[in-house]
C-alpha cells in the first residue's frame, strides 16, 4: 500500500534533524528515514566545537552560517532541555588558540562578526606546552556534547510528532513531470510532497544511484576523522584549546576529547593504531597531566567533505520538490541551525536571512 507523506527527509544526522525541527515548527508533517538509527554517524563522532577551525582562513560562506548559528545555540539548547530533560550541554567554556601567525586577520574577523577576543594571558597559556605564536583567547566560544544534543533533538522531534523510519534503505525514487513522485523502500512505497536529502557523506552516491537521469555535480566525499577520549576530572582542563590543527575539548564531567585526524579513506570507519598514537602524543605533550588519565574511547566518523567545506543547501534545479542539506565537512554542528533555517526558508518560500547563492546546488565546481 502507498503511504502519502508531506515532507520526507533522508538522513537523521544533525542536518536532517534540525531541518525537521524547522519544518515542524512551521506546521508541516515531517518523516525522517535513516539507513540505521538517528544520530549515529558523523554528527555523533564530532567534537561539538561551535566555531569553525580558524574561520578567518575559510570562505565567508562558512562564517555566515556559523555565526548565525552561534546566536541560536543557547536558546535551542534550553528549549531542548526544557522539553526533554536531556541536556545537550551547550557550554561556553571559551577557546584558547595557541598559534596565530595571521593574528591581525583573526582580530579583523572577530571584529567583523562581533566575536569577543583578547590576547591570551599567561594564566591561560601556562598549563600547556606549546610553541606559542600570538595566542588568542575567545572567551565566548562554546561547545555542545554531540551524543546528548542528538539524543535530545531526537526526543524533542518525537514529542513534536515527527515520524521516524529507522534501519531502512531506499530502493528507488520515481520521477514524473519534474517532481519526485514516489520513494520506494524494501517494504513500502511513499508519495511525497517534498523530499530532502541530508545523508551526510553518502549524499552524492545516493543521488547518483537513485537519480541517475537527473545528474547533479555534488562533490561530497567522506573524510575520516578519529578522536580519542581521556577519562580525566572536571578540573583537568577548564576550556578548549586549539594548537595547530588539533585540539582538546573538556566536557563538563571531566572527559577530554583529543582530535582529530583528517584522512581520505573512503567509507572506511576503522580506527588505526597510528592515529591513536599520534593523538595521544599530541594531547599529552600539550597537556602533560593527561598522562595521569586513561584513554577510555577511540572512534572514527566520516565527515561530509565538500569543496572549500561549503555545504550544499537548496532546491534541486530540475526537480521541483527535491532539496538538499549536506556537505558541511568539519562544521556541521556549528553551521547546523542556520543551515536548517536557510533550507526551510527556501522550501517554504520565505525570505532568507542569509544569501543562499554560495550554497547553491549548481554553483561552479571548485577544487
Ligand atoms: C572527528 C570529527 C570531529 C568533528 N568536529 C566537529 C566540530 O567540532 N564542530 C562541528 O561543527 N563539526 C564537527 N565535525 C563535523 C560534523 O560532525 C559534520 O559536519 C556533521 O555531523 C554532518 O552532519 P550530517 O547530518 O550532514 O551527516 P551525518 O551525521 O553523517 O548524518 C547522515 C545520516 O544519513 C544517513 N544516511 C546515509 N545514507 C543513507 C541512505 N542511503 N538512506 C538513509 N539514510 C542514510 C546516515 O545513517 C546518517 O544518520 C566533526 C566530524 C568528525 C568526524
Amino acid at each position: 500500500m502507498t503511504k502519502h507523506l508531506d515532507i520526507l527527509i533522508i538522513g537523521a544526522g544533525i542536518s536532517g534533524l534540525l531541518a525537521a525541527r524547522e519544518l515542524r515548527l512551521a506546521g508541516r508533517e515531517v518523516t525522517i528515514l535513516d539507513k540505521s538509527k538517528p544520530g549515529l554517524e558523523s554528527s555523533w563522532a564530532g567534537g561539538g566545537i561551535l566555531l569553525p577551525i580558524y574561520p578567518w582562513r575559510q570562505a565567508p560562506a562558512i562564517s555566515d552560517l556559523a555565526v548565525a548559528s552561534l546566536k541560536k545555540y543557547p536558546g535551542l539548547s534550553q528549549e531542548l532541555l526544557a522539553a526533554t530533560g536531556i541536556d545537550p550541554e551547550w557550554y561556553d567554556c571559551g577557546m584558547l588558540i595557541c598559534k596565530n601567525p595571521d593574528y591581525q586577520q583573526a582580530i579583523d574577523w572577530c571584529q567583523h562578526y562581533g566575536i569577543e577576543y583578547r590576547p591570551a594571558s599567561t594564566e591561560l597559556t601556562e598549563p600547556f606546552t606549546s610553541t606559542y605564536q600570538q595566542p588568542l583567547w575567545l572567551p565566548e566560544i562554546a561547545q555542545a556534547r554531540n551524543p546528548r544534543l542528538l539524543k535530545s533533538l531526537y526526543a524533542y522531534l518525537q514529542q513534536a510528532g515527527v515520524q521516524f523510519i529507522d534501519n531502512t534503505d531506499i530502493r528507488k525514487i520515481a520521477v514524473a513531470n519534474r517532481q519526485v513522485s514516489q520513494v520506494e523502500t524494501v517494504d513500502r512505497k511513499y508519495t511525497v510532497k517534498q523530499l530532502i536529502v541530508s545523508a551526510g557523506a553518502w549524499t552524492t552516491d545516493l543521488m547518483n544511484y537513485l537519480l541517475p537521469d537527473w545528474p547533479l555535480d555534488l562533490q561530497i566525499r567522506p573524510v575520516r576523522g578519529q578522536m580519542l577520549l581521556f577519562d580525566a576530572t572536571p578540573t583537568t582542563l577548564p576550556y578548549m584549546v586549539l594548537d595547530g590543527d588539533q585540539y582538546l575539548i573538556p566536557r563538563r564531567d571531566g572527559k577530554i576529547l583529543a582530535g582529530s585526524t583528517v584522512e581520505q579513506a573512503g567509507f572506511d570507519k576503522i580506527t588505526t593504531d597510528n592515529a591513536k598514537q599520534q593523538l595521544y602524543q599530541f594531547a599529552t605533550e600539550l597537556l602533560p597531566s593527561l598522562k595521569n588519565y586513561p584513554v577510555c574511547h577511540h572512534w572514527a566518523g566520516l565527515r561530509p567533505g565538500s569543496p572549500q567545506g561549503i555545504p550544499y543547501i537548496g532546491r534541486h534545479p530540475d526537480l521541483e520538490n527535491l532539496s538538499i542539506n549536506a556537505g558541511h565537512f568539519r562544521n556541521g554542528l556549528v553551521m547546523g541551525p542556520a543551515s536548517a533555517q536557510l533550507l526551510a526558508d527556501l522550501i517554504l518560500e520565505r525570505p532568507t536571512e542569509i544569501d543562499p547563492a554560495p550554497y547553491s546546488l549548481t554553483r561552479p565546481a571548485q577544487p
